[in-house]
């Protein structure tokens, strides 16, 4: 799913998540796990202050085990809980559920201080497009669960699921809008695929993405495009198009069809796991 972003979504997607996060106790955030800072949004500290905050680092199936090692460290350092999940095939969902109780033991000790026992906890999921939300509720909340809340015909009002008697979800998740402006995190967007490609220039992504490859993951691109060891990105996508018989009419070596085998073979993880963030270590 793509989205544009005007300040009009922007407004609303607010005002839906103001409005609903009064309802809940758990804010549930998916980022994705191969840039788990450019992929969230920190308004949402403020939005859900005084709540339970467990962030789920999606994707990690396409992410470094290394990375998503550090990034579960650098989050539980801030007081967050944090999972490792891929909601797509449904690895580390079975964790969601003990860390969901764990997360909220508080507010299940004041309800039973106050006697009241058994109130279900109430959680939403939030995240940017694309990061896995639907993927993670449909996971998540399997096939059995049962939907709440309203009585048939009603088509107004909040739908809640049940995913066991302690725990309810909200149906619709809340979108935080990605935070574009900073250049370097709209790049790492594009090469997750969270921008639309029509509005991008591929070869520059596609030679951003060699440099970075180039960096920290040495000896990868030449490896998978049997490609000469790389001294300069722009000759590497070159190498790559001849390499994989990208070829214009008369021959020509099609740059921009290499760009896009390069690009799609990232992001669908035929290049291995990849992070493309660590967190700051100073
Ligand atoms: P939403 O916009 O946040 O609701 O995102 P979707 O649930 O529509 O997922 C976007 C894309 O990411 C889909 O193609 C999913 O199949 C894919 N996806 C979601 N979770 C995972 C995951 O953990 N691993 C992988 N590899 N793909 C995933």
């Amino acid at each position: 799913m793509h989205f544009q972003w005007y300040p009009g979504h922007m407004t609303k997607a607010k005002r839906m998540m103001q409005e609903n996060i009064k309802l809940i106790d758990l804010i549930i955030e998916l980022v994705d796990a191969r840039i788990p800072l450019s992929s969230r949004n920190p308004d949402i500290d403020d939005l859900g202050k005084n709540k339970a905050r467990l962030i789920l680092l999606n994707k990690s199936d396409l992410a470094s085990e290394k990375g998503n090692e550090e990034w579960k460290k650098y989050f539980e350092d801030k007081g967050f809980y944090v999972v490792k999940v891929n909601s797509k095939n449904g690895n580390g969902i079975k964790n969601v559920n003990s860390v969901v109780q764990d997360a909220c033991k508080e507010k299940i000790e004041r309800d039973r201080k106050r006697g009241i026992l058994n109130r279900p906890i109430r959680a939403m999921v939030v995240g940017i497009p694309n990061v896995g939300k639907s993927t993670f509720i449909n996971t998540f909340a399997g096939k059995a669960c049962a939907k709440t809340g309203n009585k048939p015909g009603v088509t107004k009002g909040k739908q809640w699921i049940k995913l066991n008697k302690n725990v309810e979800l909200l149906d619709t998740p809340g979108i935080l809008w990605p935070k574009f402006e900073d250049q370097l995190v709209g790049l790492k967007l594009a090469l997750i695929g969270s921008i639309k490609d029509e509005i991008l220039n591929v070869e520059e992504l596609a030679l951003e993405l060699i440099k970075f490859l180039n960096n920290h993951y040495k000896g990868l691109m030449e490896e998978k495009y049997t490609i000469p060891e790389i001294e300069n990105n722009a000759f590497a996508l070159q190498n790559v198009a001849e390499s994989k018989q990208c070829k214009l009419k008369g021959n020509e070596p099609d740059l921009v069809k290499a760009a896009n085998l390069i690009i799609d073979d990232f992001r669908n993880g035929k290049l291995g796991r990849i992070t493309l963030e660590f967190p700051d270590k100073s």
